[in-house]
């Protein structure tokens, strides 16, 4: 490629530059997610835990230096959330979690622990157009049910660098970047939107599909075992199996 080839690579997140905005889907799960950090660890929270309530969750993850990480959703029309009362308007909404909740709960300490947001995504029919192109969020921000949307934005920067170095333009750089990337981030794009509304599903419908999920997957995983005891399912191939069963009506 010629160095005097110029390329726009734009960022910038959900809420950022968005070049292609008049031919977006953007849209609202209709969930809003309260996150927070606490300098403690909760008795029982040893790995990521999501408990799920009736059209809410909880969820618990241990982080360095003896912290934890909470984040806890629920259903419903957009709302604002104030700064000023979040922490006690936040204890009445998920004080009827039981576990390590309460413990979470009494451990933070003010409003602007507490960071409140609604859950959105987008999805564009092109990332780029002539030597412009989006990378990130800002070309596929995804509900983050299913922790990816960090890991694409930096796949999409390797991605598009390795493109750069070897396409003879950056035209075909930017073509090739897009039909590379595309299928990785609406897998992942669909699999998390059917996890956003799996979570939030009213308790008697989820609590039943998931005993009934639960029972194929288990069955599935002792014949796995039996075959090949030497593989080991991971956590996102459970979900990758469990989610479709969630969606069904
Ligand atoms: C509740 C929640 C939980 C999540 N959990 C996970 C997780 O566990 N794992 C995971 O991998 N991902 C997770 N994500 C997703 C992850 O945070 C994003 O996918 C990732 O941050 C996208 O990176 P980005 O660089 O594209 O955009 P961003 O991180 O949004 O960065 C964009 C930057 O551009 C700046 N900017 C905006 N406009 C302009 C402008 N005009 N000029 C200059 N700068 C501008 C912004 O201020 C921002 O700093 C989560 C997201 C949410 C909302």
């Amino acid at each position: 490629m010629a160095e005097a080839d110029r390329i726009l690579i734009a960022g910038g997140g959900i809420a950022g530059l968005c070049l292609a905005a008049a031919l977006d889907r953007h849209g609202f799960t209709a969930e809003f997610v309260e996150r927070s950090v606490i300098p403690a660890r909760p008795a029982g929270v040893t790995h990521l835990m999501l408990l799920t309530g009736d059209g809410c969750f909880f969820g618990l993850v241990p982080v360095g230096g003896g912290g934890t990480y909470g984040f806890a959703g629920l259903d419903g029309e957009r709302f604002a959330d104030p700064l000023e009362g979040r922490l006690e308007r936040f204890r009445r909404r998920f004080g009827g979690f039981g576990g390590p909740v309460p413990a979470y709960l009494a451990a933070l300490e003010h409003d602007a622990q507490l960071h409140f947001g609604a859950i959105e995504w987008m999805e564009l029919d092109r990332w780029h157009q002539g030597r412009a192109v989006l990378a990130g969020d800002a070309a596929h921000a995804t509900p983050p049910h299913m922790g990816e949307g960090g890991a694409l934005a930096m796949e999409d920067a390797v991605v598009l660098a390795e493109l750069l170095r070897s396409a003879s333009t950056v035209e075909d750089a930017v073509e090739a970047y897009e039909a590379r990337r595309r299928p990785r981030a609406e897998w992942v794009q669909q699999q998390s939107r059917i996890a956003a509304q799996a979570w939030v599903r009213p308790a008697a419908e989820r609590d039943a599909i998931l005993r009934e999920a639960a029972m194929e997957y288990l069955e599935e995983l002792r014949l796995m075992v039996q075959q090949h005891p030497e593989q080991w399912h991971t956590f996102g191939e459970f979900l990758v199996h469990a989610v479709p069963l969630l969606k069904k009506p």
